[in-house]
């Protein structure tokens, strides 16, 4: 079972943002930024690449209360997704960073 199942299932303790049925939000064990969660579904999808335009779209819905309860609507924030080997995701089951509370600066090229 991937890392991010066993957080959903409590298997591996989280910092938890916010809940509800179908997804997560909790801080990164190795935070960027002042504010860096991760958000993922509880269901297990390996990257954005596969994830149902459906269920994208309630996670998106999702990502608006998460950002509202960290208080970084206003300012602002970066999100991210890494997929695949060349997009440098470590952990193979979807999850968006959220950055923030401070700039985060520009992307490196
Ligand atoms: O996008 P990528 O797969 O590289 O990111 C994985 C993220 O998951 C990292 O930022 C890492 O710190 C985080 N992580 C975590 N808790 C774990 C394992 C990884 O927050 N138990």
């Amino acid at each position: 079972m991937c890392i991010f199942c066993k957080i959903v299932k409590g298997e591996i303790p989280n910092q938890t943002v916010l809940e509800d049925e179908n997804f997560l939000a909790f801080n990164d064990i190795n935070p960027a930024k002042k504010i860096h969660v991760l958000v993922i579904p509880k269901e297990h999808y390996d990257s954005f690449d596969v994830i149902p335009p459906e269920i994208m779209s309630e996670m998106t819905t999702f990502i608006h209360k998460v950002v509202e309860k960290l208080g970084i609507r206003e300012t602002g924030y970066r999100m991210i997704t890494n997929i695949g080997k060349n997009g440098g995701q470590e952990v193979s089951h979807l999850h968006f960073h959220i950055l923030g509370g401070e700039p985060v600066g520009r992307l490196v090229r």
